[in-house]
C-alpha cells in the first residue's frame, strides 16, 4: 500500500465504480460521503446502506463534497459537470476510482485499454492467469470494480483490469506492470470536445506513470497508436504485436490461427490453437499471450488456456444453426470499426442486422466488405433512415424493422443454407433495448423461437 493522506473522501456518482470506491473507503476506515445528482439504483443503494455509507441522491451538497481531502469521480460523470468544475476551482484533487484503488494494493496489475477488444482481451488474459494458477482479480470496467476487488486484496496475487478512457482521465500515478493498448479509432468524441487528439491522449494515460521495469504492449499495425507513440513519454519497455511484421521482441501472426511470442531471455512460444475467430481476435490473443509470458505463466498452461477459451458473450458469439444458417450475436459491436472486423471475419454470404442509436457513424469504411459479402441488410432501430440512405442499392435487399422479433424473422427469410445471419449493429442500443446485453439476449431468444 502506498501512503496516502486521505482521511475524508467524497465520491460523485453511484454506479459500479462509485459504489466500489465508497465500499473500499469504508473498509479502510475513511470518512466516506457519496453524492449522486440522479437517482441511485436500488442495487447500489442497498449496498451503500448495508455498509452504513452516508449518501445523497438528486442533488450535490457542495459543502460536504468540498470538505473532503479528495474527490473520486465516477467515469459516467464528465469533467464539465458543474460539481466537478467547482471541486477543481476549489483546488480539490479529482481522481478516478481506478487511481484510488491502485493506492491500496501492491499486487501486479495488467491493465487493458483501447477502443475495441478490451473485454475480450481482459477476459482471455484473466482466463490464462487463472489457468496458470495465479489467484487473479478480474474486473475494472467489466464485472466488479477494481476498488471492490481491492477490498479482498489478500485473496489475490494479481489483477487483470479492463480500463476505459473515462477511468483513465482521472489517473495520475496508476502504473500497471503490464499496460495493453489494443487499438485506437474515434469513439466517445462527445466527451472529448469532438477532438480525436483528446481521446487519444486519454488512452495513452495508461502508460504515463509506468516505470522502466514495466511493460507497454501495443499493436504495431494500428496507425493511430504508432503515429502517436513518439508524442508521449513512455518509460516502460515497449512490446508490440503484429499481423504484418516480425518484431525483434513481441508477438506476430504467422498463419490465420498461429502466432509466435518472442520475449528477451525467454524461450520462444508458438500458439497454434485458439478458438477465437478473426484477425481482431488474433490481436487480442497476442496481447494476452505477451502479458502471460511477462508474468511467467508456464507455456503449457498458456496453451491450454488458449485451446479452451470460448470467447465472451455478445462478441461474435455463435447463437445457433438453423437449416444450415449460422446465427452470430455481435451485439457489443457498437461502433463501425468493430463491425468492420466482424464482417471481415466471416467468409460466407451475410445477412447483416444493423442499427440503433447512431453515434455520428461514418459507414464508408464498410462499403467494400458490404459489397463483397453482404447479401441483405436488416435495419433494426427506431429510426433507420441513415442506414437506408447509406446502403440502399448496395445490396440486393434492405429491410426496415423495428423489433428484434421482426428483425430475426426477416433475416431468416432472407438467408439460405450456408449463409450467416450476423447481428453487429454499429450503434448503441438504447432506442429499443435496455443495453447491448438485452439486445443480444433478445436476438438469441428469437433465434431459438425460429
Ligand atoms: P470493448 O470492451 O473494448 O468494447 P470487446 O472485447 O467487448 O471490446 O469487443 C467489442 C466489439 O469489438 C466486438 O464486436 C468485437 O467483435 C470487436 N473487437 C474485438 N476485438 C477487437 C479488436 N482488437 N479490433 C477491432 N475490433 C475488435
Amino acid at each position: 500500500m502506498r501512503d496516502t493522506e486521505f482521511k475524508k473522501i467524497a465520491i460523485i456518482g453511484a454506479g459500479e465504480s462509485g459504489t466500489g470506491a465508497a465500499l473500499l473507503g469504508k473498509h479502510l476506515g475513511l470518512d466516506v460521503y457519496l453524492s449522486d445528482a440522479g437517482k441511485v439504483s436500488e442495487k447500489y443503494a442497498s449496498k451503500l446502506r448495508n455498509a452504513q455509507i452516508d449518501f445523497e441522491e438528486g442533488r450535490h451538497d457542495l459543502d460536504r463534497i468540498l470538505a473532503a481531502d479528495v474527490v473520486i469521480k465516477s467515469p459516467g460523470v464528465p469533467d464539465k459537470a458543474p460539481v466537478v468544475k467547482k471541486a477543481l476551482v476549489a483546488g480539490k484533487k479529482v481522481i478516478s476510482e481506478i487511481e484510488f484503488a491502485s493506492l491500496y494494493t501492491h499486487k501486479p496489475i495488467v491493465a487493458i485499454t483501447g477502443t475495441n477488444g478490451k473485454t475480450t482481451t481482459t477476459s482471455l488474459t484473466g482466463h490464462i492467469f487463472l489457468k496458470g494458477g495465479v489467484k487473479t482479480g478480474i474486473g475494472g470496467n467489466i464485472g466488479k470494480s477494481f476498488a471492490e476487488l481491492v477490498i479482498d486484496d489478500h485473496l489475490y496475487e494479481a489483477y487483470v483490469l479492463e480500463v476505459s478512457s473515462f477511468q483513465l482521465d482521472g489517473c495520475y500515478t496508476f502504473a500497471p506492470d503490464v499496460a495493453i493498448l489494443t487499438n485506437i479509432t474515434p469513439d466517445h468524441l462527445d466527451r472529448y470536445d469532438y477532438k480525436f487528439e483528446n481521446y487519444i491522449a486519454s488512452k495513452f494515460r495508461i502508460t504515463q506513470a509506468q516505470r522502466e521495469d514495466q511493460v507497454f504492449v501495443y499493436c504495431a499495425d494500428d496507425p493511430v497508436t504508432v503515429t502517436y507513440m513518439p508524442k508521449f513519454l513512455i518509460r516502460a519497455r515497449k512490446i508490440p504485436f503484429s499481423a504484418q511484421v516480425e518484431p525483434e521482441e513481441g508477438a506476430y501472426l504467422v498463419k490465420e490461427i498461429e502466432f509466435i511470442v518472442k520475449i528477451k531471455n525467454m524461450e520462444t512460444m508458438v500458439i497454434k490453437e485458439f478458438k477465437l475467430k478473426g484477425t481482431h481476435n488474433a490481436y487480442n490473443s497476442m496481447a494476452a499471450a505477451i502479458a502471460a509470458r511477462i508474468h511467467e505463466i508456464r507455456q503449457e498452461k498458456i496453451k491450454e488456456a488458449f485451446s479452451d477459451f470460448e470467447g465472451v458473450e455478445h462478441r461474435l458469439e455463435h447463437a445457433g444453426t438453423i437449416g444450415g444458417i449460422d446465427f452470430i450475436n455481435d451485439s457489443k459491436a457498437t461502433n463501425v470499426n468493430s463491425v468492420l472486423y466482424a464482417l471481415g471475419s466471416i467468409k460466407r454470404p451475410i445477412v447483416w442486422i444493423a442499427g440503433g442509436v447512431d453515434k455520428g457513424n461514418d459507414y464508408s469504411a464498410l462499403h467494400p466488405l458490404v459489397k463483397e459479402r453482404v447479401k441483405a441488410i436488416v435495419c433494426l432501430g427506431k429510426d433507420n433512415s441513415k442506414l437506408l440512405d447509406e446502403f440502399t442499392g448496395m445490396v440486393n435487399v434492405i429491410a426496415d424493422t423495428h423489433s428484434m422479433e421482426q428483425a430475426v424473422k426477416t433475416a431468416y427469410s432472407l438467408a439460405s443454407k450456408g449463409d450467416v445471419v450476423l447481428l453487429s449493429p454499429a450503434c448503441a442500443s438504447f432506442d429499443l433495448f435496455e443495453n447491448y446485453e438485452d439486445r443480444g439476449n433478445q436476438f438469441k431468444y428469437w433465434v431459438r423461437q425460429l
